[in-house]
């Protein structure tokens, strides 16, 4: 529902309404979401119980006459949402009896709720049309799951650098001590196929100065370290799906007060990695005079971003004038 109202915006007009199933009797709607409001577990369900067999009860009766006034809402497409495992397990004379019959005969598909609802970075491409744009709408819900000091950070971090499969973003301005408990951490991840990449500032900043060994020890672990001049952003996305995003610097904290939000969504974690263009900063280039790899990125006044060498004894180097060259940003990409 939560996700059906961001896509509904401010516009007024709303795409849902809802209820209970006796608030919409004598009404009909092309599309009904029927929730069960029930799982796998425990037995005192109304709906699973809900039965026309001669013994039945007149609560389970009962049932049956609230189930049809459900599903007698709908013109076109009906959702159930239920336990499958009970659906399928259903007795032949009960309304979940009826639904396992369909399913087995193909004419109700079931989808795993997990599969539409668990932030995917890509919806599946076998959930078929309307699925597809329901799984779709639902990867645009955000969920924020922890709330994270400088104290408990470090054990949500732990534990979601441990689930990354894919890929891992760091953007930490400054390494100090505490990434040395974290080597180990990433360096897992860089073993198991993780594809980890970490933006810190450019070595000649004030704080990052005397890090230059870290930096070198991280750069031995991780495959893909990004000089950025003045950059102040604290963002951790890990297989596109989670974001860390707050106050703390995941590389460096010791002692200052921090607060971190665990962001949880598919489409949010792609929106931030495009907002900070992961991609085409995560590939800085060689310097064109010295052909070293001491090349930072910068941005200028006017909002142009570009490359510079900052060896000091690089052969392009005249006085304060570097090699340089702008940033090349990949098609589709925004410039800001
Ligand atoms: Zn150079």
């Amino acid at each position: 529902m939560e996700a059906l109202r961001d896509i509904e915006g401010s516009g007024g007009g709303r795409l849902a309404e809802v209820g209970t199933a006796h608030r919409f009797q004598g009404r009909e709607f092309p599309v009904v979401v029927f929730d069960t409001v029930e799982d796998d577990y425990g037995d005192g369900f109304w709906m699973a119980h809900a039965s026309r067999a001669p013994e039945a009860t007149t609560w389970a009766r009962n049932g049956v006459r609230l189930f049809n006034v459900a599903v007698t809402r709908v013109q076109t497409r009906l959702y159930v949402i239920g336990s499958r495992s009970r659906i399928l397990a259903a007795e032949e004379h009960t309304p979940m009896g009826k639904l396992a019959e369909f399913i087995r005969a193909q004419r109700a598909r079931s989808v795993s709720a997990t599969r539409l609802i668990a932030p995917n970075a890509q919806v599946p491409p076998d959930l078929g049309q309307f699925s597809s744009r329901l799984a779709d709408v639902l990867s645009r819900h955000v969920e924020v799951s922890d709330i994270d000091n400088e104290i408990s950070f470090y054990d949500t971090f732990a534990d979601r650098l441990a689930e990354a499969r894919t890929s891992l973003w760091i953007w930490s301005p400054w390494t100090a001590k505490r990434l040395i408990g974290l080597l180990p951490v990433l360096g897992d991840a860089v073993r198991r196929g993780v594809r980890v990449t970490v933006f810190v500032r450019d070595p000649y900043d004030t704080g990052q100065k005397k890090q230059t060994d870290l930096v070198k020890q991280l750069r031995k672990v991780v495959p893909t370290v990004v000089s950025v001049n003045v950059m102040h952003q604290k963002i951790v996305v890990i297989g596109e799906h989670t974001v860390l995003l707050g106050s703390l610097n995941s590389l460096s904290q010791s002692r200052s007060r921090e607060v971190m939000l665990t962001i949880k969504g598919g489409h949010f974690a792609r929106k931030i990695l495009t907002h900070e263009h992961a991609e085409d900063f995560a590939r800085p280039p060689r310097c064109g005079a010295c052909k070293g790899d001491d090349v930072d990125l910068r941005r200028r006044g006017n909002g142009t971003w570009y490359w510079r060498c900052f060896n000091r004894a690089c052969s392009g180097r005249k006085g304060q004038k570097a090699w340089e060259t702008p940033v090349r940003f990949s098609r589709g990409a925004g410039q800001r």
